[in-house]
């Protein structure tokens, strides 16, 4: 495993855009925003990285690379971030859950071949969009398995990565994930992250997020993280409360 910590990264961490007039939960973000988002890192001559380029150290180690990332495979990543990151010149990293495509509102097969073909990265986010550290290890497994496998045998391209439904994991979601032959296990946990790392944690992206938050991230301020992990801390309790209540809620987001 590469360790050398050189090269680190911020992921952003994104849940779909809405266009103007529409309306969404509070992770969803207005593609606006996104788009003068996208042009204020060309005007910083900021480059987004390829996330498994990046892990693999195949980047120029240049200082804090950005990587940014979708997670749900919802419509909204093809028909609005997917024009804007093309128009950009910057690659993403799209999260799937095999169950879900071809569903009303989700990802096509084709929508997504014709994504990668461009140059997006295209990962796991699980088969179904379920709580992982709740299920047996046996159905974990085959979650885990089946999504990639799906993948692969779909797009005939290796599938590393793993984020994980509602930023839900433990140690044992995490060896599960290496087993079924992910490289890393993509977290919602705020920080940067280390390349060659089997842990990778992502800074998701709110409506809520303003400019001058975005900024701390890039930056990498330890103060603005500290503060959003005790925020995650106190707001990590009642989700999975409503969770284990309504465990395939779709309700909750993550
Ligand atoms: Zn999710």
């Amino acid at each position: 495993m590469a360790t050398s910590g050189l090269n680190p990264a911020c992921i952003l961490l994104f849940h779909g855009l809405l266009g103007e007039g529409e309306r969404g939960d509070r992770y969803a973000l207005p593609e606006r925003r996104f788009a003068r988002w996208l042009r204020q890192f060309r005007d910083e001559n900021r480059a987004c990285a390829s996330l498994p380029r990046w892990w693999a150290e195949e980047t120029p180690a240049a200082g804090p690379q950005l990587v940014l990332a979708f997670d749900d495979g919802g419509e909204s990543d093809f028909q609005r971030a997917f024009p804007r990151l093309l128009e950009a010149g910057q690659p993403a990293v799209f999260f799937i859950n095999t169950a879900r495509v071809g569903a009303p509102g989700y990802l096509s097969w084709n929508q997504i071949r014709e994504m990668r073909r461009a140059g997006m990265s295209i990962q796991s986010h699980g088969h179904d969009h379920v709580a992982l550290t709740q299920l047996e290890t046996s159905e974990l497994d085959a979650q885990l398995q089946h999504s990639r496998r799906c993948l692969e045998d779909r797009l005939g391209d290796v599938v590393e990565f793993l984020s994980v439904p509602y930023g839900f994991w433990n140690r044992r979601v995490h060896i599960s994930a290496l087993r079924a032959g992910y490289r890393a296990l993509c977290t919602s946990q705020t920080g940067l992250a280390q390349p060659g790392h089997t842990l990778l944690p992502r800074n998701a992206v709110r409506r809520g997020t303003s400019d001058l938050g975005l900024q701390a991230l890039l930056r990498g301020s330890r103060g603005y993280f500290a503060w959003r992990r005790l925020r995650a801390g106190a707001l990590a309790a009642p989700k999975q409360l409503l969770l284990r209540c309504a465990p395939r809620a779709s309700q909750v987001t993550g």
